[in-house]
């Protein structure tokens, strides 16, 4: 069969990007329309936003742990922390392969943005696409089976709520790798002046991974 040959066969990154435009609808990044939903305010497939996550934990993982920001070389103290530096690299390397040539105008994006932001608002989440959507949809408590019991709470957006989580949780990852990058930047503190600085980052840092521990429950407790 043609067809499965040419599935079987190298995939040819090259003639995907030329092929592969963005379209409404469509993820922002490589312009694939399978289970997308918003990941840091932006519609992103499913792919992307496996490996987003994967980037996402091994940050939180050397951030947990003071450890050197991703980047550079591998070199760990231990295999865990090998692991979550390889596995970033690797999601960040396909990344970079999956990403349309052409990446969308963000003028664009918001505009095809607005009528589905509107009805995520107006509709519980996940009940429109049900068989796109993952683990999300079927561990949504509020599943009515029963249907004895309206929930008592009124029916929140959590696909909002989540979006917002995600973009404070992006905000403050950067923040962290800034502070990591400046203390750094300072090494070894020479003087007085430098140790008042590093102190100061090492503060900065502790409210950063607090407020990032304490949105992480957030994001459980949201179901996510
Ligand atoms: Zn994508």
């Amino acid at each position: 069969m043609i067809d499965a040959q040419t599935l079987s066969g190298p995939i040819d990154i090259a003639a995907i990007r030329n092929v592969r435009r963005w379209s409404p609808g469509a993820c922002v990044w490589c312009g694939d329309d399978n289970a997308v939903e918003m990941f840091r305010n932006e519609p992103r497939c499913g792919t992307c936003r496996e490996k987003e996550s994967v980037i996402d934990e091994a940050r939180r993982f050397l951030g947990m742990y003071g450890l050197r920001p991703l980047g550079g070389t591998l070199q760990s103290d231990d295999d865990e922390e090998r692991e979550h530096r390889v596995n970033a690299r690797d999601a960040r390397r396909e990344l970079n392969e999956m990403k349309l040539a052409e990446l969308p105008d963000p003028a664009a994006v918001r505009k095809a943005l607005r009528p589905r932001a509107a009805s995520v608002v107006s509709e519980p989440r996940s009940t429109a696409h049900s068989g796109t959507s993952s683990a999300s949809a079927s561990t949504r408590p509020s599943t009515s089976r029963t249907s004895a019991t309206p929930p008592v709470a009124p029916v929140r957006t959590d696909a909002v709520d989540v979006a917002a989580l995600e973009t404070r949780v992006t905000g403050l990852l950067d923040q962290l790798s800034a502070i990591d990058a400046q203390m750094n930047l300072i090494g070894e503190p020479a003087g007085l002046a430098a140790r008042a600085r590093i102190s100061d980052l090492e503060k900065q840092r502790a409210t950063v991974l607090r407020t990032l521990a304490a949105l992480e429950k957030a994001r459980i407790a949201a179901g996510q």
